[in-house]
């Protein structure tokens, strides 16, 4: 498999072959490490890659590792300047994900887990973006529930916490679906296995509350902001009904990695005529236009990788 030519480990832009660790560390290290999912949008245009909300990323990272009581070397802005220095390195010119992952380096057995220093690892690699393409999926409810706060507190990105998302991912798979939409113990609907979920009602896109058992997600917020300051549609953070999935005009799943990708059919149930809605497809539009710069407004969500990345950090406006 193709592999970038460097990874940001510690502090150092490590040759790939040479970013190993001893397989004495593998299993209880992995348990308890947290993780970001970040991408970076390349402009044709302008020949530029965008770091796409680097600072909101790097902010959750660092309340991930605070949950874990894990105490990183490094601060939010050190690894928004390291994701900027890998990509150069790198010589990304292309859609790429930013991979940072957080594990306690000596550890041993999953107590006593505090006094292991922390080590952060960053890599890089392509994907391809579904934005634009007018796909839909086919969705359904899983039989798996989503974790709750008071279990293993979905709020963060710890990669335990993926368990529960690969078991209802699988089982949908296996039964014919895309993506599965996970309810919490309390029967409201909650997110998908890495992505957010919004309903569209009568012009109001819904989306689940904070507190119903999900990733606070940087999508979701930017998302509800962009409805409300750009694009005059209401909404609402409330608890969701499985029966309301059934009925919506519209849905779609939001995230880093989903982006916005628009849900055709749920359970079986057709959404509005099974295509793109038109709610979700002035969000999916705009959301588009600003991860790859074509739309200048919020430029404190992009972090241009090639034009300021010799300038330091203070510089690049906040
Ligand atoms: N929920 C889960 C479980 C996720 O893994 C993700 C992807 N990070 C999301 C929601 C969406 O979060 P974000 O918009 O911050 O990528």
């Amino acid at each position: 498999m193709a592999h970038p030519t460097y990874v940001w480990l510690d502090g150092q832009l490590v040759p790939w072959e040479q970013a190993t660790v001893h397989v004495s560390t593998l299993g209880w290290s992995t348990m308890s490490a947290v993780f970001e999912g970040i991408k970076a949008y390349w402009n044709p245009e302008q020949a530029e890659l965008y770091g796409w909300q680097f600072r909101e990323h790097y902010a959750r990272f660092a309340a991930s590792m605070r949950f874990m009581r894990m105490t990183p070397a490094f601060s939010p802005e050190d690894l928004v300047q390291a994701s900027l220095d890998l990509l150069r390195a790198n010589e990304c010119r292309q859609d790429t994900y930013v991979r940072p992952l957080a594990f306690f380096r000596d550890a041993t057995w999953f107590g006593a887990l505090e006094d292991s220093p922390t080590s952060i690892v960053i890599t890089t690699a392509p994907f391809t973006s579904v934005l634009g393409s007018g796909r839909t999926i086919r969705a359904c409810v899983s039989s798996w529930a989503r974790l709750g706060d008071n279990q293993m507190a979905p709020r963060i990105k710890c990669i335990s916490n993926y368990h529960n998302s690969r078991l209802a991912l699988v089982e949908a798979r296996q039964h014919g679906y895309d993506q599965p939409i996970l309810l919490n113990s309390a029967g409201k609907v909650t997110e998908g296995p890495a992505s957010c979920v919004f309903i569209v009602r009568n012009g109001v896109a819904i989306t689940p509350s904070i507190t119903s058992g999900i990733l606070e997600s940087i999508t979701r917020t930017t998302i509800l902001r962009l409805c409300r300051e750009v694009l005059g549609i209401p909404t609402q953070e409330r608890e969701i009904d499985r029966t309301e999935l059934y009925l919506a005009d519209e849905i779609f799943f939001c995230g880093t990695g989903a982006e916005v990708l628009p849900v055709g059919e749920i359970d079986g149930y057709i959404v509005g005529d099974g295509r793109i809605g038109p709610v979700t497809a002035a969000i999916e539009r705009l959301f588009h236009d600003l991860v790859r710069g074509r739309d200048s407004r919020y430029p404190e969500w992009r972090l241009p990788v090639y034009r300021r990345a010799e300038r330091p950090l203070s510089s690049v406006p906040a």
